[in-house]
């Protein structure tokens, strides 16, 4: 081995010793909620595609529409020519949903939160962050080189003792946060966090990956509203809505949009078809929190906030083993070990679908009671 395999042999072997180690395993998934894994077909509670629209006709049909009428990619970033016709459309739809002036679509919502942050608040400016805010939000935080401080998870007190702490000491303050938790399922105390921004001078911004589309939001005056477009909304893309300067700014500072190419069509032409299947079935959008509070009640959980559901196990071998326990039932719950979470908080993280079968749900929250929960 030369010296970069042999280092990289290490790390992995490091990792290895401490169960934190990951192998990618080939699924296919066949309908949105039932997936093949080394030719076994499981039931998966570990997708964010929350209304199973990857899967939906009218997200294909205009996928396939959108390659037919103007191919596969997108050819350059948007600023160049990759701004093809239907990214207006889309944009219009995400302002509207969100009660803003304007919208930015970002190749992901991870370039989004990569690029939006360095384009607001640099050397000199401070960021608050809730401890358990995204890895990439994370990151935007870091590449901005503002000061970075995190509060204690939904803890708006907190927040509030570290603004009175640090303002002054500032020329910008950004507050980042989540509206739903990735890992955790739970939702940002929005209503104090953002008068805590009114009474501090700061700007607020938040994180709806988890929220959009299947979990009612929030009143709070929120000016930085971030999001994905590969979750519920079955399609890929991240976007910012906020008042037109922002975007306008955001569209020429955003490093993270201005030189990287621009989305493929199809997947922009998808997320319009969701957006508007969204708003036309409200009963069917409202599905997945009742599943998750269908199996919260069944296993006496405390209720779902969210389509996330937790089970914290501690131990990395242990979640490991709790996940291997299911897909024995036919079930497909991944472990989450850190550092997406943090250390000593490995967890099962549960995410329940529209499409997942009443009947099933019963089974996984007997099969969990019986087995994992304490
Ligand atoms: C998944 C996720 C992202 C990243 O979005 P992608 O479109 O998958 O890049 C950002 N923030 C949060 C909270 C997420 O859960």
């Amino acid at each position: 081995m030369n010296k970069l395999d042999e280092f990289a042999a290490g790390k992995l072997a490091a990792l290895e010793a401490r169960t934190l180690r990951r192998r990618i395993a080939e699924t296919a998934r066949l309908d949105g909620v039932w997936v093949e894994r080394d030719g076994k077909r499981l039931l998966s509670f570990s997708c964010n595609d929350y209304l199973n629209l990857s899967q939906h006709l009218a997200l294909r049909d205009a996928a396939i529409a959108a390659i037919e009428k103007y191919g596969v990619g997108a050819g350059a970033s948007r600023l160049v020519t990759g701004n093809h016709p239907l990214y207006a459309e889309l944009e219009t739809k995400l302002a509207a949903m969100k009660g803003t002036e304007a919208a930015c679509v970002f190749g992901s919502g991870y370039l989004a939160n990569i690029g939006i942050i360095p384009a607001l608040v640099g050397e000199g400016d401070l960021v608050l962050l809730d401890e358990l805010a995204h890895s990439c939000i994370w990151a935007g935080a870091r590449m901005s080189r503002a000061t970075i401080v995190s509060f204690r998870h939904n803890d708006a007190a907190h927040a509030g003792d570290l603004l009175a702490q640090h303002r002054a000491q500032h020329a910008h303050v950004l507050i980042a946060t989540e509206t739903v938790f990735s890992m955790d399922g739970d939702r940002a105390p929005l209503i104090e966090l953002s008068a805590l921004a009114a009474r501090f001078d700061a700007w607020l911004m938040t994180d709806d990956a988890h929220g959009l589309g299947v979990v009612a939001p929030s009143d709070a005056e929120v000016s930085l509203q971030m999001g994905t477009l590969s979750k519920a909304i079955g399609s890929y893309g991240g976007y910012l809505c906020a008042s037109l300067p922002v975007i306008e700014l955001i569209r020429n500072r955003a490093r993270s949009f201005v030189y990287s190419t621009g989305l493929p069509p199809a997947s922009v032409a998808a997320s319009i078809a969701a957006l508007d299947l969204i708003a036309r079935e409200p009963t069917y959008a409202a599905l997945p929190l009742a599943k998750a509070r269908q199996f919260t009640r069944l296993t006496g959980l405390a209720e779902a906030q969210s389509p996330i559901v937790p089970l914290v196990i501690g131990d990395a071998r242990a979640a490991v083993d709790a996940s291997a326990l299911l897909e024995r039932e036919g079930f497909l719950v991944t472990a989450i070990r850190p550092p997406t979470v943090p250390e000593g908080t490995a967890r099962l993280r549960l995410t329940f679908s529209a499409g997942h079968p009443d009947a099933e749900i019963e089974r996984l929250a007997a099969t969990i009671k019986q087995h994992i929960l304490p």
